[in-house]
This record gives structure tokens, C-alpha cells and sequence, in this order.
């Protein structure tokens, strides 16, 4: 048999979590796991400028034909504005160019493919944690994968350990950075801290790749776009992976891009021809359908304005649980211990909480969290917060 030497691999541990919280019968019970942004009623819903710009899509699409091997022109420019900026000196001289890929996540192994086949030999340097799911891509393209400190053991950033690190890392490796709300941590660097990131990068002759996954989730949609805005700006030569499952609530349609920016145009038609080539072993075009939705809003001024209230409205629910479950911990005398949630940005929180009191919280509250704490902040209900404060007292 040809397939008898096949083992079985764990699955992964967030999918097992969403199988136990739905089979729990308890009413009150709390899914922070899962990372995906809830309403107040616990949905995910289309938003509103989407199922528009679906609508209008559908009334005017004539044609399903490929799309080519970097996707749509008009979605690449007009993503390429949202991260850089309108007013970009990249755009205006065709230092840029987007590709469409299948999600942020196909932004990255196309990038992970891209770096083992362009720039052999350079190695990855990861922050510590970081998203799970960069462990293994930048793993399974080849790449050697190290680490640079961000957050220890005392749940703290710790800037200085990181920049020491990247200060000994070998020049021209490739350093991901999360530009804001990062995962699974939501510590996020200061402009001073991301300034001196910088410094190090340059005097190392390091290849920054951008992670963006969250734009908007943070301080806001332009405010966001601030770090990698002051990278590309400073540097001849950046790669950025940007991701619209978040913002635009397309998780399921794979929409996402790759940015390459470079000191020339005619280096960027080299990468380019590159990328394409690369891409072609992968999924040989793109997904259109979530990209196409993205262009129709973000072309549009009403659309758009409609959709970046809808992006605000997330970002202030999350926001505001995060203060509201840092000021119902305050009468449980636990408002200091765990003030790092109102502080950090995004959908997630390193809580602080050990492995024994997720566990605790699982069995003994139906609160279910990660692993190493991570919560997801926007599966909170607001209107039971006190409760969630009790269980996590309870534990601690
Ligand atoms: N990067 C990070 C840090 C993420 O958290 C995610 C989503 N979980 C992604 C990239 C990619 O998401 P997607 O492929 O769904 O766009």
C-alpha cells in the first residue's frame, strides 16, 4: 500500500478548542480563542460596504477568465496607497508593486519562496512569540528560522533584548516585523522603539519584511500604516505582506497582497518577473473575488467611507473591551496585575494567565483561551464582562 507509512500529525490545537467550546452546554461560557473579530452578538458578519460592492460585482462582472499572475492592476495601486499612503514618493515613482495573493498568509510563502529562490543562503529572523503559522512557512520554503526577543516570561516587551539580538544578526539576512497589533502578543513597538529598529536594520544591512495584517485594528487605518510607512520611506528595498481578511471581514475569500518596494523601477520590474514566476508553482493565478470587492470599495468614495466606519467601529469595540475588562479586574483588586491588556493593540492579549489557569478557566468557567494565554480580545460580550472578571479572579 502506498500509503501505510503515513502518520498522523496533530491538528491544530485552535481547531480542537472550537470543537469543545461548541459541544459546552453552558450558557455562560466565553470563546476568546478562535482569532477572528466578533460583534456584540458574537458574529462575524459581512460588512456592509462589502455585501454592496459584492452586489455591484455581480450585476457587473462579465468575465471569469484569469486574472494574471500578479492580479488586478487597480487592486494592486489601490493597496498599495492604503499601506503606503496616497501620497507615497514609491508610488509616484514606480518604486512599488503589489501582487495578489491568496491572504496574507499566501503573501507570505510567496514571499518565503520568493527569498529561498532569490536570496539564497539568507536566513529569517522571527519575533519570539510570534504567529504560529510563520514558524512553519518560512520552515517548509527552506529558510533557516532564528529568533529575536520580544516578549519574556514576565509577559513584558522587551525592546533592548530584541535590538541586541538584531545587532548581532548576519547582514542581509530577513527580519519580520509585525507592524502593529502584534500575534500572538498585542505588544506593539513605540515610534521611538521602531525608529531605532531602524537604525539597527540599516547598519546591518538587514531586508525588513513587513507583516500587516491588522490595519486599522490598532490606532486607527492611517496611524497603523505608520511603521511601515517610516520603513519605506527610509529604505531602498522592503517587502510587506498585507492581508484584508481582517479589515474588510474577507477571511474566507483569501485576499491579500505581496508589496515589493525597491530603489528602482526597473529593479522592480526584475522581482516582479520573479514573483510571477514563483507564483506559478503556487497557485498560478490568484483568487479574484475578495480582491475585486477590495478595489470596488476603496475606489469608490462612498464605499469607502463606509467601510472605514466600519473598520473604526471594530477598532473602538476592541478597544473598548480592552478598558472595560481592565476596569472590571480593578474592584477584584487585579486592575495593576493585569493593566497590559488596556495597553495593548489588536484583536489578541498575552494575559499573562499560565497554562494551569487556562485550563482551570476552561474546566471550572467555559472561558476558553490559546495556550501561553493569548486571548482574543474581540470574542468578548461586553455585557458580561463582570462575569469574565470573576472567572479570571477565580483563577488567580
Ligand atoms: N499574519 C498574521 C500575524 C496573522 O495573524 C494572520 C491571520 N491570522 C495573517 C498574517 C494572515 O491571515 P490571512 O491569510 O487570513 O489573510
Amino acid at each position: 500500500m502506498h500509503f501505510k507509512d503515513i502518520q498522523r500529525v496533530p491538528g491544530d490545537p485552535i481547531l480542537g478548542l472550537i470543537e469543545a467550546y461548541a459541544v459546552d452546554p453552558n450558557p455562560n461560557k466565553f470563546d476568546l480563542g478562535v482569532g477572528v473579530y466578533k460583534d456584540a452578538m458574537g458574529l462575524t458578519p459581512i460588512l456592509r460596504s462589502v455585501k454592496l460592492a459584492e452586489q455591484r460585482l455581480v450585476d457587473s462582472q462579465t468575465t471569469k477568465t484569469y486574472i494574471g499572475g500578479h492580479g488586478q492592476a487597480r487592486f494592486g495601486t489601490l493597496i498599495s496607497e492604503l499601506v503606503l499612503g496616497k501620497d507615497s514618493p514609491l508610488i509616484a515613482h514606480k518604486r512599488v508593486g503589489a501582487s495578489q495573493t491568496p491572504g496574507g498568509t499566501g503573501a507570505l510563502r510567496l514571499c518565503a519562496d520568493f527569498i529561498a529562490n532569490c536570496l539564497p543562503g539568507r536566513g529569517i529572523w522571527l519575533s519570539d512569540p510570534t504567529w504560529p503559522i510563520h514558524e512553519s512557512i518560512f520552515g517548509a520554503a527552506g529558510l533557516k528560522v532564528s529568533h529575536y526577543p520580544y516578549v519574556g516570561s514576565d509577559n513584558r516587551l522587551n525592546v533592548e533584548a530584541m535590538l541586541a539580538t538584531l545587532n548581532q544578526v548576519p547582514h542581509g539576512d530577513v527580519v519580520l516585523l509585525h507592524a502593529c497589533c502584534h500575534n500572538p502578543t498585542g505588544f506593539d513597538l513605540s515610534h521611538d522603539d521602531w525608529r531605532k529598529v531602524l537604525q539597527v536594520v540599516r547598519s546591518r544591512n538587514l531586508l525588513p519584511l513587513i507583516d500587516f495584517a491588522y490595519q486599522g485594528f490598532g490606532d486607527g487605518l492611517e496611524q497603523d500604516a505608520w511603521s511601515v510607512r517610516l520603513f519605506a520611506e527610509a529604505l531602498p528595498e522592503l517587502l510587506i505582506t498585507s492581508s484584508c481578511s481582517k479589515n474588510f471581514g474577507l477571511y474566507r475569500e483569501r485576499t491579500g497582497a505581496l508589496l515589493v518596494c525597491t530603489d528602482t523601477t526597473e529593479k522592480l520590474m526584475d522581482v516582479r518577473s520573479q514573483l510571477s514566476a514563483t507564483a506559478r508553482n503556487l497557485w498560478s493565478n490568484p483568487p479574484d473575488h475578495g480582491a475585486a470587492i477590495v478595489a470596488e470599495i476603496l475606489g469608490d468614495p462612498e464605499l469607502r467611507h463606509m467601510w472605514a466606519a466600519e473598520v473604526e467601529e471594530m477598532r473602538g469595540r476592541i478597544a473598548q473591551l480592552r478598558a472595560g475588562l481592565v476596569e472590571a479586574l480593578t474592584p477584584l483588586g487585579l486592575g495593576k496585575r493585569f493593566a497590559h491588556i488596556g495597553v495593548q493593540r489588536g484583536m489578541f492579549s498575552y494575559t499573562g494567565l499560565n497554562d494551569d489557569q487556562v485550563a482551570r478557566l476552561r474546566h471550572e468557567h467555559s472561558v476558553y483561551l490559546v495556550s501561553a494565554g493569548r486571548a482574543n480580545i474581540a470574542g468578548i460580550d461586553a455585557a458580561r464582562l463582570d462575569s469574565l472578571a470573576k472567572a479570571i479572579a477565580a483563577v488567580c
